[in-house]
């Protein structure tokens, strides 16, 4: 049977190569709100309901939930699509229940920009780049307190050792560090060429000089580092978070940063983003830490990319082929069953 070839887009998107794509791939697209009036806007439930209506897959932006009840009231829904990596912002349970495919858009252009700009944060935390930067332009000059530490010989521990955790050892290979890594669902024969040691996650928090977390958002990973962990790093310990904010209790961070628990933190993500203006982070010293509006790995090429893949994948879709970008490859048989036979 031929799905019709009708996708829906709910945007607003500023890059619109993906439409183009679809386009000369003979999709008729629904478009949602404009990137120009509507930049930060998001949907009701009732109105994402209704722009899909009756289009196959949907390609939502960053902001859309796409929950169960929205999964469950499109009947010709098969896909949902997104150009990011993460796609916690769609009930993958549900759609599984429901033979819905779920495709992320893991492109390297992402997860190699954010396994550098990890480096990156590593090394303006140890080497304290901002702290004397600010020294710098306040008229002042070097002190010994002020200077930074040596990186070789020091634990990095990556929480999180899929494609971006096991990029940042495979950059710092050289480095002369040691790697320890906490990961459920990663063995230590697929990490063991990369020099990355299993452990506990208790140990790698005790032993790491810097831990950098790079696990998917999910029940088991939201609020994972609280106070309780963070007391068992050591004081002179940096943590880095660039995968998804509430991975991290944000106010614990605060307390643990304010009160010299730990040393120091980059964040490239939070809680709640963007971030409100309030929030008690964005006053923390800022030579302890280092906040980047969740951009610091993206570039030019990632978001491209990132909307070529998202392209291929539905086109993929349409012609009744699952790709490789399913998420939730529990869901293909009953797609077929439903959709294709
Ligand atoms: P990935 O799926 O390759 O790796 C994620 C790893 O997390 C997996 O190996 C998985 O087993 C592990 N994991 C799952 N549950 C865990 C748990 N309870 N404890 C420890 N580890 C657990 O994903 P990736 O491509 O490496 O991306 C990692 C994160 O970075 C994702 O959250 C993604 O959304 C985020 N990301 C952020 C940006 C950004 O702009 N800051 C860009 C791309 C990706």
């Amino acid at each position: 049977m031929d799905a019709k070839r009708k996708v829906c887009l709910t945007g607003p998107m500023r890059l619109r190569l993906i439409e183009e794509l679809l386009r000369e791939g003979d999709c008729e697209l629904v478009l949602g709100k404009n990137a120009e009036d509507f930049r930060t806007y998001k949907y009701e439930r009732r109105e994402l309901i209704e722009l899909i209506g009756d289009c196959p897959v949907v390609y939502p932006s960053g902001r859309d939930a796409i929950g169960a009840k929205v999964l469950d009231s499109c009947p010709d829904l098969q896909a949902v699509v997104k150009s990011s990596i993460g796609i916690e912002t769609v009930d993958v349970d549900a759609a599984t229940d429901l033979g819905i495919l779920c495709c992320n858009s893991p492109t390297p252009e992402n997860y190699l920009g954010v396994a550098e700009a990890t480096v990156g944060l590593m090394v303006a935390l140890f080497k304290r780049l901002k702290l004397n930067e600010a020294v710098m332009r306040a008229g002042g000059w070097k002190e010994a307190q002020n200077r930074g530490a040596l990186m070789v010989g020091r634990t990095v521990g990556i929480i999180g050792a899929g494609r971006i955790g096991r990029n940042v050892a495979k950059r710092l290979a050289a480095w002369d560090m040691k790697f320890l890594g906490y990961d459920p669902y990663v063995s230590q024969e697929t990490v063991a060429p990369l020099g990355i040691k299993m452990v506990a996650l208790e140990e790698l928090l005790r032993e790491s000089d810097v831990v950098t977390l790079h696990v998917v958002l999910t029940r088991e990973t939201r609020n994972m580092i609280n106070l309780r962990e963070l007391r068992m790093m050591k004081p002179t310990a940096y943590i880095i978070n660039t995968s998804r904010g509430p991975a991290i209790n944000e106010a614990d961070l605060t307390r643990a940063l304010n009160e010299g628990i730990i040393a120091g933190a980059a964040l490239d993500v939070f809680e709640t983003e963007p971030t409100p203006i309030g929030n008690p982070l964005r006053q923390v010293d800022p030579s302890r830490l280092i906040i980047t509006p969740h951009n610091i790995g993206t570039n030019p090429g990632s978001l491209e990319a990132g909307q070529r893949m998202a392209a291929e994948s539905i086109l993929s879709i349409l012609d009744g082929k699952a790709p490789e970008t399913v998420v939730n490859p529990h869901a293909i048989d009953l797609w077929r069953q439903r959709f294709w036979s």
